[in-house]
C-alpha cells in the first residue's frame, strides 16, 4: 500500500510569492503560471516555474496545470538561451522532502547551462537583489520580443 500523500498547505513561500506578501524578481505571468529568480541560483538566470493554484508537487497537481506550467518552462528555457547566451538548460522538479523538494509549492527549476561549467553547490547564500533584478530584466527583454 502506498503512503498517504500530505495536504497542500498554502502557508509557504511561494504562496506569499502569488500573494504579494513576499517581494519575487519576476519575469512572466499569465493566468495560470507565474515565473520568478531563484533566490539561491545554482547559475546565472536559474528561473523557477509555478502554477497559480496551490498544489504540492507533481503528486497532486491538477493535470492542466502541469500543461500551463510546462508551456511556461518551455517560454522561459527558450529566453534564457538567448538572455544568459546559454549552450544548454537544466529542467528539475523535486517531489517530497525524499524526492529532494523544500519548498511544498509545485514548481519547476530553469538553469542555463555552459558547457563545461558545473551547477553552483546548494550554500543557502542568497544572491545578490540587484544582480537578480538585472537578470530577471534581460529575461523579460528576451520575453517581450519574442
Ligand atoms: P526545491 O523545493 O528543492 O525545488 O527548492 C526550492 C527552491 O526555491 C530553491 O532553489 C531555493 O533557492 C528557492 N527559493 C526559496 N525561497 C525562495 C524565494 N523567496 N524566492 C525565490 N526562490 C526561493
Amino acid at each position: 500500500m502506498s503512503a498517504a500523500r500530505p495536504a497542500y498547505d498554502d502557508n509557504n513561500i511561494f504562496q506569499k510569492i502569488l500573494k504579494g506578501e513576499l517581494p519575487a524578481h519576476k519575469i512572466y505571468e499569465d493566468d495560470k503560471t507565474l515565473a520568478f529568480m531563484d533566490i539561491m541560483p545554482r547559475a546565472d538566470g536559474h528561473a523557477l516555474v509555478i502554477p497559480k493554484t496551490g498544489s504540492r508537487n507533481m503528486l497532486d497537481i491538477d493535470p492542466a496545470d502541469i500543461a500551463a506550467v510546462m508551456e511556461t518552462v518551455q517560454k522561459v528555457a527558450r529566453a534564457a538561451m538567448e538572455a544568459f547566451d546559454a549552450e544548454g538548460v537544466t529542467i528539475q522538479q523535486f517531489n517530497e522532502p525524499a524526492g529532494g523538494q523544500v519548498v511544498f509549492h509545485t514548481h519547476v527549476h530553469v538553469i542555463p547551462r555552459h558547457d563545461g561549467v558545473k551547477l553552483r553547490p546548494h550554500t543557502g547564500d542568497m544572491a545578490d537583489g540587484a544582480v537578480l533584478a538585472a537578470q530577471a530584466e534581460k529575461y523579460r527583454a528576451v520575453l517581450a520580443a519574442a
